[in-house]
């Protein structure tokens, strides 16, 4: 779409500061995100002992608010969806089959489900943390015939069941907007700035799972990246969670150290070093090259085996898989998860067209749809973590290229979503002011958080979670903030 039509969005408030309280206003929001932990370690020039401050924009974006509350009221049912899916085997299995043999990741995690599956599982209690991310759309046709606001609906990208980041940079961003606005005397504007408690609901969800283990000389498990540059996001998850309960110790390790220190106790007790873990939260695991060698597989099935409580659990990481959404896209599914069907219609509102690659006349006429407009397409493969996807030109060759190789049915093909444009400063490291005071046109992305708990049979908890904002530049095609594109954000709701 050609970006310079593309609808745009207000903030009730100027952006038009003299050069000098602009700088000034800069210099004093980066001590401040700088002082209250809203920071990432640098990629370039690392050093284990140094923080930089994320990237940020320096006004909170605006943000309808009856998407925003439709969104979160959305939330608990998508955690419901998910949790069924997680559960079902035979949806599972029938839906990931062409896939895992031409994935190589995802036949791993499969083989893995299949084992325990098989095995029968020691810990039917699961913890899921998502996060449901979600972009205004301009390009669906209801916006032609309403041209009263700036987007006509809002649409899923992709719901993320493994390492759902941000519940901590979530909620401190708006902690810098508020202060930011308060700095400008924008005191009754505040009020728009929604409440986000994502860090404290996702940790009393790891602290309710380490107490439905109930053992209280057990501790949660962080399985981490061998190097964390997001260090301040589970940092703050690790604090907290001793802040709501001073008995909850947490313990991080990378995959490669509990390949060899983590063995089963005789009653399939997860033991790490001389602790017994009940809870394990993974902040890693869902790209190929956290896995250095067959070790770090050898471990992740270990774990699966054990009677701690996953966050996620094998079956909810497979369910966090884009060709599960995609599936879930066909007419019919979702309503057979959720039964009712207005619920199931509320859900199927918010995907976008979802189309498979695989070998047979919808498949097909995919590619050949790809090829013939690219811009309206993101082309995805079974991955996480930012960064996979392709865009544009790069569809159209790539499907060319992949038309009769098998691999293609690894990849999904997804309808671009085309978010409206508002503008904001964007505020990097590394960025000279100059650059830093040139306004710029950004769209934003915005997270949902779902904390659930349950097994094959109960959901003993469900409940929305907070959320996060990520801004990037319109001409991006990608926006994650730990991969240098996108930029913390806060919505600031409009009517
Ligand atoms: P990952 O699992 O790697 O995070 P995503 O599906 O979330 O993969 O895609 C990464 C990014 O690509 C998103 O954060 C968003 O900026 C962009 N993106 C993904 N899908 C779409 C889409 N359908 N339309 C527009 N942008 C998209
Ligand atoms: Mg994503």
């Amino acid at each position: 779409m050609d970006e310079t039509k593309r609808s745009t969005m207000e903030l009730p408030i100027s952006l038009d500061l003299s050069k000098k309280e602009l700088e000034d206003l800069i210099e004093k929001a980066k001590d401040w995100a700088l002082m209250h932990g809203m920071c990432l370690r640098p990629r370039k020039d690392f050093d284990i002992n140094t923080l930089q401050f994320a990237p940020f924009v320096l006004f909170p974006s605006p943000f309808p608010r009856e998407e925003f509350q439709n969104a979160c009221d959305l939330q608990v049912t998508l955690n419901t969806l998910i949790h069924r899916v997680a559960h079902d085997y035979d949806f599972l299995k029938n839906t990931l089959e062409e896939t895992i043999k031409v994935d190589k990741f995802t036949k791993k995690l499969f083989e893995i489900y299949e084992t325990v599956h098989e095995e029968g599982v020691a810990q039917k209690i699961s913890l899921g943390i998502l996060r449901s991310d979600l972009m205004l759309d301009t390009s669906c046709p209801k916006t032609n015939m309403k041209q009263l606001k700036p987007h006509c609906c809002w649409k899923q990208v992709e719901i993320n069941t493994i390492a759902s980041g941000f519940g901590w940079l979530g909620p401190v961003s708006t902690q810098l907007h508020k202060f930011i606005l308060q700095e400008l005397g924008y005191t009754a504007e505040l009020s728009n700035l929604p409440e986000n408690n994502a860090l404290q609901i996702l940790c009393s969800g790891m602290i309710e799972a380490w107490n439905l283990y109930g053992n209280s000389q057990t501790v949660i498990l962080f399985v981490v990246e061998n190097v964390t540059y997001n260090i301040c996001d589970q940092r703050f998850h690790e604090f907290e969670i001793r802040k709501q309960n001073p008995n909850v110790k947490v313990i991080r390790r990378n995959l490669t150290q509990l390949a060899v220190t983590a063995k089963l106790g005789p009653n399939k007790e997860l033991i790490v070093d001389d602790y017994i873990v009940s809870v394990v939260y993974y902040r890693c695991g869902y790209e190929p090259s956290q896995y250095d060698s067959n070790k770090e597989w050898v471990v992740r099935l270990l774990i699966e085996r054990s009677l701690a409580i996953k966050c996620p659990s094998i079956q909810y990481h497979l369910a966090g898989t884009k060709k599960v959404q995609q599936t879930l896209a066909k007419p019919g599914i979702v309503a057979r998860f959720l039964k009712d069907e207005t619920t199931a219609a509320k859900v199927k509102e918010i995907f976008t067209g979802l189309y498979p690659l695989d070998f047979d006349k919808y498949g097909d006429e995919a590619v050949e749809m790809g090829i013939s407009e690219p811009e309206c397409f993101v082309l995805k493969p079974q991955r996480e973590g930012g960064c996979n996807n392709l865009y544009g030109d790069t569809i159209k060759n790539f499907l060319r290229s992949v038309k009769s190789e098998k691999t293609r049915v690894a990849w999904i093909l997804m309808d671009r979503i085309n978010p409206p444009i508002h503008k904001n400063y964007i505020v990097r490291p590394g960025f000279k002011i100059e650059e830093t005071i040139n306004i710029k046109d950004l769209v934003s992305e915005l997270g949902i958080f779902g904390v659930i708990i349950g097994d094959d049979k109960n959901i003993i908890v469900n409940k929305q979670g907070g959320h996060m904002l990520r801004t990037k530049s319109a001409l991006d095609n990608e926006g994650g903030v730990a991969t240098g594109l996108g930029a913390c954000d806060s919505p600031f709701l409009i009517d």
